[in-house]
Formats: structure tokens, C-alpha cells, sequence
């Protein structure tokens, strides 16, 4: 985590806000003479507060509150906000911003268990790992009422609802953050606050909220870095009355992670419904199914880890069937499921031996073949052969070849992961229907979005890059709309915006979408030739991209891109095979064949892309496809933002590390918020208050006296360049900074 740190602090451009940088005459100077606190990081890469005594060259000594003094560069110095300060609700309440200041702010709350502040319009969420009595009937009142007003996921979901109402928009929620970070919580959170200010008659919201529990024991598994970790991005779609009531719901899922149905990493689990369905069915379904423990299974225990502390996966099996029940799912669906889940199961045990010396083989007739092909409803002999055979074309006929090992480990796999992948959007499906947003549909809705966040680790692949390019589109839509947040009070008082910088992600965005030369279609194409390898396709983007200042050519099949929350490289190793994510025809016609409904629902819905021309179906194109509609969802929806941040990577309460949430601060754009609301004109004071502030510094009096005018002339005087101000109707409009020169020649009057 410190190296990815490190990579984003060299990419980043820090924030402006050194002491150094300060626009004072003599910055550190300044800060000596008045005792001044600064922020200093020091070599260990903390950040502790003292008062520099002295400098020399680029070196201050700098006197710590413990008593310590050490020497920092000066370009490591940043100056510190009054105690006046400590600990605001509203980071933008400080004087200084600078990203020692902001994470100690949020230190301070986080001390007191208080988990929620804002960055301007955005609120920030730090996960406290235990229960804190801020949530629930009486809290819900109190946001309602406006008793209370400080920053909570209630307080948001409140500003949705009332602007939902008052001007019939659409609202969206957008909850981003990195694994672990409290993305599914606090969505719950705010569908829990809806459902109490929505709920009807019809109980609907009970069912809404219920939805989540189905969800995550099928999308949700225990991963290192979270115990119920979500494996692929929801968008809830809630629908209000013209009365404000719930009327109906719909859910979006992307990108599930199937390759954890057959492969784990040590110290992980496969999804929850796995383990809760070996502890929880009960006996004449167990029978039925011919289930085993979860011990037995090796695509479960294949990772050394089959509990996760604290949870009792019996216990929660018995609610999610009550909860597939409230679902509407009927008893017999749910049986068929199950029965869908084993056949899972006994897949992965199915196995293979070597029969002559150039590795085919046969499959082994065992118990886990007949289970298998019991619950699929198909022959034994003709899994057999879809597992260790490829049909292939030889002149007029089709003739049967024999797989390898690895192909034959491959064929299997690529069934299971299409089985589940197939069940797990089959029950989306049921539950939207059973949620079925009523004919009358009023155009009152609150989306929230709960979508991995940025992801950089040592080793990045296909599902990282597809990832960071969603993340990528979200910052897009988050700068915008930031942005046209300032426009619009610019607009209003006749301030021309167009002067405000601002650093647009698009040139990342093209690197991506671009056609024919953007890397989702270079990967399309390069995946539809048989002959090409992962290879050749990072030598086809060097070939192609590199003009882009984004993308960045690596030593081998590495490449990396430059994205708004720092660089990442990629390693193209599998990016081939998993955007073409090959089911082999053969399985396809196995599953059309087999006795079982679902299992020929999931085959004709495959063989329906199937007919489909590549670019349609490669994985990287209905990902882009996905995200266009989810984009064109939100661009038609005021949106309302919260950043959730992990203060420790051991799911601990009470514990902060700096550089963990510095990381993510910086990932999740939190710093960016501030940086663009600097890089506009922050401080703005009405002429009448600032020529009754400044006026009388003028030497030339005899001008006219109205209160724009003399602003005019104030300005002037102290040779305020023209670019780091505006004068607007009714307010001037100052960059950064500028309000403290005026500040300190009113001081020496
Ligand atoms: P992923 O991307 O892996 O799905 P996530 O951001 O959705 O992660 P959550 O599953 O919401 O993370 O949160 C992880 C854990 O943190 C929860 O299981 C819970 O224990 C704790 N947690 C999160 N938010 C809160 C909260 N507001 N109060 C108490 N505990 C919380
Ligand atoms: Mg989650």
C-alpha cells in the first residue's frame, strides 16, 4: 500500500498549498515571526505540527509539539489551521487546505466517533468497524424534522428526497470507495431512511430492503480485504408516488466476478450462498440434492478458509429463505436454484485422467459425474463428452477430438462460472419483476449506485482495467457536475466561467472509447484473432496508443495508464481470454439438452449472442455498452455524492493510518473537490461588504463612490492581477489566496 501511495503522490499534482507556496510576502518568514503551526511530514512519512525557528537554504528546523526538533525540507511544509478550526463538520471551512490539514480533520472526528463531514457538496463516510448509535427510527425523525444537521447518510438521503419531490428531478446517490471501505452499509443506510420516509401500505419497502440480503449471499463473498465483500456493482432504482410513497424498485447489476466460483486465493471464500446452502438446507433438501459439507467441495476448499468469524451461515440461510419468500420467488424456483448451486458444486469435483502421452483424457465416472448430470437433468455419458471432447468440423463431418487436461480443467470451469453467472442474473431478474415498478410511473425515482472503487495493486489485470475505465466515466460525471455547480452562481452574477481551470479527465476517457483505436475496440479486435496472444496485443497498443499522454508502453506485456487518481500498470497476461470469456459450443448444446429449465433458459439467452458479431459480446464491450446506459441514467438525475473511506486495512475499529486514507482521498477525489473549487474563485464577498472592508486603504478618493466602483479601484491599487479576480452584478470573485494580501495591508493600517 505504501509504494501505491507513493506512485499516486509522484502522479498527483499536490495541492498548491505549501507553506511556501502561500502568497504573503516572505511566506516562512511570516510564519516564524507569528508562531505560526505548520504540518510537517517528517522522514518516516508522518505528519506531525510544530513552529518553524529557522531556515537555511531549502532546510527549516521545526520545533514539534513534543518538544523535538527536526530539520524538513521547506517544500515539506504546510501550514496548519488555528484551533479554532479542529475538527469541522465542512472541510471547506478551513483557512489552509492542504492534505496534512485534511486528514487530521478528519482524525479528530473519527476520534469522537463521528464518522460523517462533508468536502463541500460531497460527504465522506469513514467506516467505524462497530456500531454507533446514529442510525434507526428516531435518528430518521430527527434528520427529517431538521432537529439535527450535521453530516449523515440520512441528511443526504433527506436532500434527495425533498429536491426529488419539490422539483419532480430524478435523484441519484453515487457511493464510491475501495473495498472494505463502507460502500454497502451506507447504501443500506439510505434505503433504510427512504423506506421509513416512503413506506406505504403495501410493504413494499420491506421487501426493497430484503432484496439486499439475497443479493449479497449471491454477490457477495469474504475476500482479505472484507469479509462481505460485494463482487459486482448494484444500481438500486427507487420509485416514489406522487404522494412520496414507494411504488416499485429496479436493480442493475455489473460485472460479477465469475472466476471466483472456481478459483480462490488462500484465505478467501467463493460466495456466501455456497456455504450457507451446505450449513443450512435442511435434511429432505440436502437428500434431494445429494449436498455434502462444504468441506467436500473443492472449488470450496481449495482456499484453507470455510467460516468467517462471527457469522453462522446456518442461522443465515434460514433468513434468506425467508427472504426469497418476501422475493416472491417461489418454492419450486428456489428448489431449481439450489439445485443449480450443487450442480456447481459437484462440477468442480468432477475430474480427469490422463489417458495417452500427449495429456488427453477421459473423465473419471465417479459420483461427482452422476451428481453432477442428476441435477442438471442430462446423461452422464453426454457431460462426459462435453467435458473431454470438442466436436470439430473435418469436411462434411464433425468429428469428436480429445481434450488435454488443461483444457478439459478449462471446459469444466468455463460451465460452472456460466451457471452461476447465468443463475445470479436469472434471480436479478425475479426479484425485478416481483418489485415491478407499477404501469403509472411518475418520474420520481432515487437511484443509488454502490460500485467498486478505484483499484490499484501490485498486479492488475482485465478486471481492474474495466474497474478504473468505470471509474473513470464517474469522475468525469462528478467534476461536471461540480463544476456546473460553480457555473451556475457564476452565471447568475455575470461571471465568465470559461476562466475556470479545470483539469478534464477526456483524454483518459478516449485512451478507452476512442474507435477504431481506443483499447476496448483493440482488444475486440485482437481477441477475434485466433493467432494473437496477450503479447501481441500490448505490442498492438504501444503501437497504437502511445500518442495518447495517458497510456504508457512497459517492458514485456505491461503497459500503464495514467488515471485520474494515479498511474496504474496493467499486465495484458489473460486480458484476451478473459474478454472473449469462451463458453465452448459443445457445452452450450450439452445445456440446451439438459432436462432442466433454467440450465436451457441460461443456453438459449448464450446462443442468442452467440449469433451476435464478437464485438457485441466480448466482455470489454457490453461492460462500455453497460456503463453508456448507467452514465445516461445518472447524466438525467441530480446527483449527491458519498466517498467512503477505510481508516485501516484491518477492519478494526479505532484505528486511522494516514497514509491508508491519504491513499484513498486522493483515489476517491476528495482532494480534487477541493482542488477545483480552488482553481475556481473561492472567496467571494459582496461589493458592499468589501468596499466597506477595503475601501478606505484607496489613496485616490475622489472617484466615484459607489460601492462596485470602489472595489474596482481596491483592486487595482494593490495591483491584483487581472486574472485572479472577477467582478460580478453583485460580488467580486477572488482566486485563492488573494483575500490575505488585502488582509494583511488592512492589518499594517
Ligand atoms: P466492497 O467493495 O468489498 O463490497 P464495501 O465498501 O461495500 O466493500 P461494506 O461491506 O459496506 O464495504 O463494509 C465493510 C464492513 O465495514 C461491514 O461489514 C461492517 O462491518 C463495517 N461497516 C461499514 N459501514 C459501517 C457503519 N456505518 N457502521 C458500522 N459498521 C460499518
Ligand atoms: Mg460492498
Amino acid at each position: 500500500n505504501l509504494d501505491q501511495a507513493a506512485t499516486v503522490t509522484a502522479f498527483s499534482a499536490a495541492l498548491p498549498s505549501r507553506v511556501q507556496d502561500l502568497d504573503c510576502d516572505d511566506n516562512i518568514g511570516y510564519f516564524i515571526k507569528k508562531k505560526l503551526r505548520v504540518w510537517c511530514r517528517l522522514p518516516s512519512g508522518q505528519w506531525e505540527s510544530g513552529i518553524i525557528q529557522s531556515t537555511s537554504g531549502d532546510c527549516a528546523s521545526v520545533l514539534l509539539s513534543n518538544g523535538n526538533v527536526v530539520k524538513v525540507s521547506t517544500v515539506e511544509l504546510f501550514p496548519a489551521n488555528p484551533d479554532i478550526l479542529e475538527g469541522v463538520d465542512d472541510l471547506i471551512q478551513l483557512s489552509y487546505l492542504n492534505e496534512p490539514s485534511v486528514l487530521y480533520n478528519l482524525q479528530c472526528r473519527y476520534s469522537k466517533d463521528i464518522i460523517y463531514s462533508k468536502a463541500g457538496p460531497v460527504l465522506i463516510a469513514v467506516n467505524p468497524f462497530k456500531d454507533i448509535q446514529i442510525y434507526g427510527d428516531e435518528f430518521i425523525a430527527a434528520y427529517r424534522q431538521k432537529l439535527l444537521d450535521t453530516p449523515h447518510v440520512y441528511a443526504i438521503a433527506d436532500a434527495a428526497y425533498n429536491e426529488m419531490m419539490r422539483d419532480e428531478v430524478n435523484q441519484s446517490i453515487i457511493i464510491s470507495g475501495e473495498s472494505g471501505a463502507g460502500k454497502t452499509e451506507t447504501a443500506k443506510i439510505a434505503m433504510q431512511y427512504l423506506a421509513a420516509l416512503g413506506g406505504g401500505s403495501f410493504g413494499i419497502e420491506h421487501e426493497i430492503l430484503q432484496t439486499n440480503y439475497i443479493l449479497e449471499a449471491f454477490g457477495n463473498a469474504k475476500t482479505s480485504r472484507n469479509d462481505n465483500s460485494s463482487r459486482f456493482g448494484k444500481l438500486i432504482e427507487i420509485h416514489f408516488s406522487t404522494l412520496g410513497k414507494i411504488c416499485g424498485a429496479k436493480i442493475q447489476t455489473f460485472l460479477l466476478e465469475k472466476s471466483r466460483v472456481v478459483q480462490l486465493a488462500n484465505g478467501e471464500r467463493s460466495y456466501h450462498i455456497f456455504y450457507q446452502l451446505c450449513a443450512g438446507a435442511p435434511t429432505d433438501l440436502k437428500e434431494r440434492l445429494n449436498l455434502r459439507m462444504a468441506s467436500e467441495y473443492k472449488y470450496l476448499n481449495q482456499s484453507g478458509c470455510l467460516v468467517v468469524d462471527g457469522t453462522d451461515d446456518t442461522q443465515k440461510f434460514s433468513k434468506l429463505m425467508k427472504a426469497l419468500d418476501i422475493a416472491r420467488i417461489s418454492k419450486e424456483d428456489q428448489e431449481h436454484a439450489f439445485s443449480m448451486l450443487t450442480a456447481v458444486l459437484w462440477l468442480g469435483n468432477i475430474s480427469f485422467q490422463v489417458i495417452d502421452n500427449e495429456n488427453h483424457v477421459e473423465v473419471l465416472a465417479d459420483e461427482a459425474l452422476t451428481n453432477a448430470a442428476r441435477l442438471m437433468r442430462c446423461k452422464s455419458d453426454e457431460l462426459m463428452l462435453a467435458l473431454s471432447t470438442h466436436k470439430i468440423q473435418a469436411g462434411k463431418d464433425k468429428i469428436a477430438k480429445r481434450l488435454t487436461l488443461q483444457q478439459a480443467i478449462d471446459t469444466r470451469d468455463a460451465l460452472a462460472k456460466f451457471i452461476y453467472a447465468s443463475l445470479f442474473d436469472w434471480l436479478v431478474e425475479q426479484i425485478n419483476n416481483s418489485l415491478e415498478v407499477g404501469k403509472h410511473r411518475t418520474g420520481r425515482s432515487i437511484s443509488i449506485l454502490d460500485i467498486y472503487g478505484f483499484e490499484s495493486f501490485q498486479k492488475n489485470s482485465f478486471e481492474q482495467m474495466c474497474i478504473n475505465y468505470a471509474n473513470e466515466r464517474l469522475q468525469q460525471h462528478f467534476n461536471r457536475h461540480l463544476l456546473k455547480l460553480e457555473q451556475e452562481d457564476y452565471e447568475v452574477d455575470g461571471v465568465d466561467w470559461t476562466k475556470v481551470d479545470f483539469e478534464d479527465n477526456q483524454e483518459c476517457l478516449n485512451l478507452f472509447e476512442k474507435k477504431p483505436l481506443g483499447l476496448v475496440s483493440l482488444l475486440d479486435e485482437e481477441s477475434n484473432f485466433p493467432k494473437a496472444s496477450d503479447l501481441t496485443f500490448a505490442n498492438k497498443l504501444k503501437q497504437h496508443l502511445s500518442s495518447n499522454p495517458c497510456f504508457k508502453g512497459e517492458r514485456g506485456s505491461a503497459f500503464s495508464i495514467r488515471h485520474y487518481a494515479g498511474e496504474v500498470l496493467y499486465d495484458t497476461d489473460g486480458f484476451l481470454e478473459k474478454n472473449r470469456d469462451p463458453l465452448h459450443c459443445d457445452s452450450i448444446q450439452l445445456l440446451s439438452s439438459c432436462g432442466s429449465e433454467l440450465l436451457q433458459q441460461f443456453a438459449s439467452k448464450m446462443l442468442k449472442q452467440f449469433q451476435m458479431d464478437f464485438h457485441k459480446r466480448s466482455v470489454g464491450t457490453k461492460f462500455k455498452g453497460q456503463l453508456f446506459k448507467l452514465m445516461h441514467q445518472l447524466e438525467s438525475t441530480t446527483p449527491h455524492f458519498i466517498r467512503c473511506i477505510k481508516p485501516n486495512s484491518k477492519q478494526l475499529p479505532g484505528m486511522y493510518e494516514m497514509d491508508l486514507v491519504l491513499h484513498q482521498l486522493r483515489c476517491c477525489g476528495v482532494l480534487e473537490v477541493v482542488r477545483i473549487s480552488r482553481s475556481g474563485y473561492p472567496t467571494r464577498m459582496r461589493h458592499q461588504e468589501f468596499a466597506e472592508r477595503y475601501g478606505f486603504l484607496r489613496l485616490e478618493t475622489n472617484v466615484s463612490q459607489d460601492p462596485l466602483s470602489i472595489s474596482i479601484a481596491v483592486l487595482q491599487q494593490f495591483n491584483i492581477l487581472p486574472e485572479m479576480y472577477q467582478i460580478g452584478y453583485t460580488k467580486v470573485y477572488l482566486r485563492t489566496g488573494q483575500i490575505g494580501t488585502l488582509e494583511e495591508r488592512r492589518k499594517q493600517i
